[in-house]
């Protein structure tokens, strides 16, 4: 008998129908002697209305009372979860985070999983049981709800796996496993039937949310056997592993791309010490992150510095900015919102010299001008335009031979 932690997204428990196929597929498991938790989302799309009608009301809710109201979604989900495997004659028990002892920090919007007593679920478990669980959300040391941010259903379920000693983690989601890009941007995507959780961290933080980042970091840590499968059908998706010194390492596994960022650059600073922290300063106090960061100096001895924020900051960055450039006598500001990063991952890179100018070779062939760069040990980031997201996915896909597979089912 195994302990199996099953998570289900959005799509996956999207209409009644589907919640009742969801119980199918949990009881089916059961059937095969294992004990079986199961997170779940809230209804596709039940966020984002939430979030529309908060901000019918104010632009600027209240972190704490949207936590409240954002975390409802998630709730009805494990009733009616819970009530189709009741009237399918398994015995089943639903919980909110709080209830089940999901401590986060207070950060709220944004919260930090601290502490899960599974005390509780065992005791469910071993009275015949299935336990359903309410993803994205925990609650602070003070009872008050918390949610774990966009996609933190993800998180809830490696989280309470770890925290149970489950055998195994299940991702049930809409697509039946990782891919080497998007498959909704590339047609001919390839499923990885592995990817290492340094990979699969790389991606996510580079904007693959198949996965949100924090549950890889969390099955990385706490050694998770974590698998991404599709809820709607049969197959064995793909395993978020360990590097295995036999696997020979593919050179690229996968090409992410991240829609969600902003670019703002101000030009003709005085090029002296302490330049780079007055401008990110102010940037840093208004509590807006800053991801890459480019400067150049001219020949003038004036200085331009260019430097990327999250979408959603990116009118308050520049305001920010503007009056930053006042301040040190810059001569001009200017802000881009229309772009997208486009990222090569793979672990492989390290051992192999010239990706990057590959990549380069390949995107100035299609005539895609590369706005910024930036790179690590297993990746190589450009932001350019966005109309070009689609043409500069596909272009490196099939430059770094990825149609074929890297690590697929097909060339195992
Ligand atoms: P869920 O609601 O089940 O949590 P998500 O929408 O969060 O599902 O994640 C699944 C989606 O992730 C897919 O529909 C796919 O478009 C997207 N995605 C982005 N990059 C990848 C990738 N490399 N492999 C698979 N899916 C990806
Ligand atoms: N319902 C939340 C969201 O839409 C959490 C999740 O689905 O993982 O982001
Ligand atoms: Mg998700």
């Amino acid at each position: 008998m195994a302990l199996i932690v099953q998570k289900y997204g959005g799509t996956s428990v999207g209409t009644v129908e589907r919640i009742q196929a969801v119980a199918d597929k949990v009881i089916e498991t059961k059937k095969q002697g294992h004990q079986v938790v199961v997170v779940v989302s809230a209804m596709s799309g039940e966020t984002d209305r939430l979030l529309s009608l908060a901000n019918n009301i104010t632009q600027t809710p209240t972190p704490r009372e949207l936590d409240v109201l954002l975390s409802t979604g998630e709730q009805a989900t494990i009733a009616l979860l819970s009530m189709a495997l009741e009237e399918k004659g398994q015995a089943a028990v639903s919980y909110t985070g709080g209830q089940v002892h999901i401590r986060t920090d207070n950060e709220h919007n944004k919260a930090r999983i601290v502490d899960i007593d599974g005390a509780r679920v065992h005791k469910q478990l071993n009275d015949g049981k299935i336990v359903v669980i309410a993803g994205f959300q925990g609650v602070d040391e003070d009872g008050n709800i918390t949610t774990l941010g966009r996609g933190g259903s993800d998180t809830t379920a490696v989280a309470m796996a770890a925290a149970l000693k489950a055998d195994e983690c299940r991702i049930y989601t809409d697509v039946d496993g990782v891919y080497t890009a998007d498959p909704r941007v590339v047609e001919d995507a390839q499923r990885l039937v592995s990817i290492t959780y340094e990979e699969m961290l790389e991606m996510a933080s580079l904007g693959s949310k198949v996965l949100q980042i924090r549950s890889v970091e969390f099955a990385r840590k706490y050694n998770v056997n974590l698998r991404v499968l599709s809820s709607f059908k049969d197959g064995p998706g793909t395993l978020i592993t360990d590097e295995d010194e036999n696997m020979e390492a593919a050179l690229i596994s996968g090409i992410a791309h991240n829609k969600d960022e902003a670019k703002l650059t101000i030009v003709g600073v005085p090029d002296n010490p302490g330049i780079a922290s007055k401008i990110l300063g102010p940037i840093a106090d208004a509590n807006i992150e800053v991801d890459m960061i480019v400067q150049n100096v001219g020949v003038d001895n004036s200085t331009d510095f260019t430097f990327t924020v999250n979408r959603t900051d990116y009118d308050r960055a520049l305001s920010i900015l503007q009056k930053t450039a006042k301040s040190i006598k810059a001569k001009d500001v200017s802000g881009d919102n229309k772009i997208v990063k486009i990222s090569v991952v793979g672990v492989g890179m390290r051992s192999h010299a010239g990706i990057a100018s590959t990549m380069f070779k390949a995107l100035a062939d299609e005539g895609i001008n590369i706005q910024m760069i930036s790179t690590s040990e297993i990746k190589v980031s450009v932001v350019v335009a966005e109309k070009y997201l689609e043409l500069g996915v596909r272009t490196l896909h099939t430059t770094f031979g990825l149609e074929n597979g890297a690590i697929t089912e097909s060339n195992k």
